[in-house]
């Protein structure tokens, strides 16, 4: 039976590839990635606007899990822009899972994760003043990281911190909520302009409950943006 082309399994994707992960606790591994495009949020530091400026080639949740599967690589990750803009995520998130394939999910913080399967590692943004975004932040994600948590999710919380204002934003901000220790929370000094030993030097004098991340991808291919 053909697929049926309707708007419910028809992404507009910006870009497949095949890389390195270069965030999140699952950081050096191959993985490949489904950029999806478009995007509800526009941050001062957007290394990926061509995913909002530009429209996309548009294909179908079949044919995208043809080409993972071709691959020969057991874990996927769906970003964007913001993957969840798009409706057919679903469909092709579920399609991904039947295959046994190990799927992450990259979101902006600002879009309700409710309906993301459990089995899904989704790696969510929480996105600091520097940002120029932290107005955008979906409050009630965080009621369901916890539940998320409770059933055996692997998520993670990813903060991008522009500043030594940010990183006490952050600190406070967990707090606040409490996080510590409900799943892995990841610091990421948006180069250059934070300069990662500072950063490592703030989170050792303030015992941070988080792990520094720096963007593997960017240090293996400094200076490109597409394809990594
Ligand atoms: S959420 Fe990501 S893709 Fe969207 S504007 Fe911010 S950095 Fe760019």
């Amino acid at each position: 039976m053909t697929e049926s082309r309707s708007a419910e399994n028809i992404l507009q994707v910006s870009e497949l590839f095949y890389s390195i992960q270069g965030e999140s606790t699952r950081m050096g591994l191959p993985c490949l990635f489904i950029r999806l495009s478009g995007c509800n949020l526009r941050c001062h530091y957007c290394d990926a606007a061509h995913t909002w400026t530009e429209a996309g080639t548009a294909y179908s949740v079949a044919s995208l899990k043809d080409w993972a599967l071709a691959q020969g690589c057991g874990l996927v990750e769906l970003t964007g822009g913001e993957p969840l803009e798009q409706k057919a995520v679903y469909p092709l998130m579920h399609a991904l899972l039947a295959d046994d394939l190990e799927v992450l999910l990259e979101s902006n913080g600002s879009v309700d994760i409710g309906q993301v399967p459990s089995a899904v590692g989704v790696i969510l943004d929480v996105k600091s003043p520097g940002s120029g975004m932290a107005e955008s932040w979906h409050a009630a994600n965080l009621d369901v990281l916890r539940r998320r948590a409770q059933a055996g999710s692997r998520d993670e919380l990813k903060f991008v911190l522009s500043d030594v204002h940010d990183f006490h934003w952050a600190m406070a901000f967990i707090r606040g909520h409490r996080l510590q220790g409900l799943l892995p929370l990841l610091f990421s000094p948006l180069q250059p302009q934070f300069p990662p030993h500072e950063l490592a030097e703030l989170m050792m004098a303030y015992r941070a409950p988080a792990r520094l991340q720096l963007q593997l991808h960017t240090l293996l291919w400094p200076g490109r943006q597409r394809g990594v």
